[in-house]
């Protein structure tokens, strides 16, 4: 389409994108939202992916992830974009752009003040760009100019940021804090907020992971493609439920006893409760002021996920993998305790062991396969744009960083909705 030098594909229009799945491609593109999720590990380093909303005269949104750090602080919502050697991938049903090694990006109109203002001629004048990419240019400030009114929803403050949900209709009380009061806390305390799940990071550092690997830990992805068998081992491990320590160790040994805490902080006895648990996470939260990174505990996330315990979750996945059937493949195998001990047997000790009880606990549900349930509710959690918003409490402790649990989710659950639909 084009012969610019560095270009490693063709100049596509957002709604063929769909044929290009596993191309090098390139983009001319307006920025809804921009939105960073960003990890310090315990190891060193750092996991940064910011996921920029985008649209064109042909799609008015799109998802591209960005996996270079300098490219995430350059992108500003309101920006045009020329995105260089993108790779378009497809997760389920859902078609996004990724930053590759060679990918790079150029601002086109920036700032978004001056597409308001401005004439396309004006705004295309120092544009030194081919005559492919400026005709697309024209088209996409000729679209952003006509749809204004219907992106600008915002005030003069910031830029676009559509809503993702929808809004709750009852009024809220007053106690209900915005999330960027909530960043703005200077003391601890509780905090009380409504927000929308946009992503969970699960830390993987109990693993060696190369670099492609790392989009293993942004779980949204993940539950989106069939493939992928492997969620409840990277959920569910060895630990503590009652302070959600996981017990084990970077390479899946029970940790000597120098290497966790001694003493259970929230146990009565001082004793950590040895079970299968759900490894801490980070839950990224949005709402339109900001998003929060939430660090949530095995409690809090048997919250999360409706209740349903991390061993159940697990026995289940096990019987699962094990069922030759493939008729019983979606039921729990409960008649075969071994598979359970076995599945346990590999990463825990014989004290952990005496203490999970997973077979007497299954008894209950002979055909409920919880590992299933799990999945779905995860997928469900993590549709970003079509949940309303969820009313979550936290902790703010302003003396930890983020990733300690600066804020940690205590519960969660769904507004109460006093609408009248049946009053007549
Ligand atoms: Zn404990």
């Amino acid at each position: 389409m084009t012969s610019a030098i560095g270009w490693y594909g063709p100049l596509v229009d957002l709604c063929k994108t769909d044929h290009h799945i596993g191309d090098i491609v390139q983009l001319l593109v307006f920025v809804h939202r921009s939105t960073p999720v960003q990890y310090k590990l315990s190891k060193g380093g750092e996991v940064i992916r910011t996921d920029i909303q985008v649209g064109d005269d042909t799609l008015p949104f799109f998802s591209v992830s960005l996996w270079k750090k300098q490219m995430g602080t350059m992108v500003v919502a309101g920006d045009i974009l020329l995105l260089q050697n993108v790779k378009i991938t497809k997760f389920g049903h859902a078609v996004e752009a990724r930053t590759v090694e060679w990918s790079s990006l150029v601002s086109l109109v920036h700032p978004y003040g001056s597409l308001l203002s401005k004439g396309v001629d004006e705004l295309i004048e120092e544009s030194q760009v081919g005559k492919t990419t400026l005709e697309k240019l024209c088209k996409v400030i000729k679209w952003v100019q006509r749809a204004r009114s219907a992106l600008n929803t915002i005030g003069s403050h910031s830029f676009v940021k559509p809503r993702n949900w929808k809004l709750p209709k009852q009024s809220e009380s007053q106690n209900l804090l915005l999330l960027s009061e909530v960043l703005g806390l200077s003391n601890s305390c509780n905090a009380i907020f409504n927000a929308s799940i946009g992503e969970i990071f699960l830390p993987i550092t109990w693993r060696a992971l190369d670099d492609s690997d790392k989009e293993k830990m942004f779980v949204s992805r993940r539950t989106m493609e069939d493939k992928d068998n492997s969620l409840a081992e990277d959920f569910i491990c060895i630990g503590c439920h009652l302070c959600g320590s996981p017990l084990v160790s970077e390479n899946g040994s029970i940790c000597k006893q120098n290497n966790i805490s001694l003493y259970c902080p929230k146990s009565p006895n001082h004793l950590h409760a040895v079970t299968l648990i759900y490894r801490p996470f980070m839950l990224y939260v949005w709402d339109e002021s900001e998003y929060l990174p939430l660090l949530v505990r095995n409690k809090a996330a048997v919250v999360l996920f409706g209740n349903i315990r991390a061993e159940r979750v697990y026995s289940c996945f096990r019987g699962q993998n094990r069922s030759h059937n493939s008729n019983q493949a979606y039921f729990c195998r409960e008649n075969n305790p071994e598979a359970v001990e076995k599945g346990l047997v590999g990463s825990c000790s014989s004290d952990a062991d005496k203490s999970l009880e997973v077979k007497e606990k299954n008894h209950h549900n002979k055909n409920t396969n919880f590992h299933l349930i799990w999945l779905v509710l995860l997928k469900i959690l993590l549709q970003q744009g079509k949940n309303s918003p969820l009313k979550f409490e936290a902790t703010v402790n302003t003396s930890l960083d983020t990733e300690h649990g600066k804020f940690e989710m205590l519960s969660v659950s769904v507004p109460c909705a006093r609408n009248k639909l049946f009053s007549g």
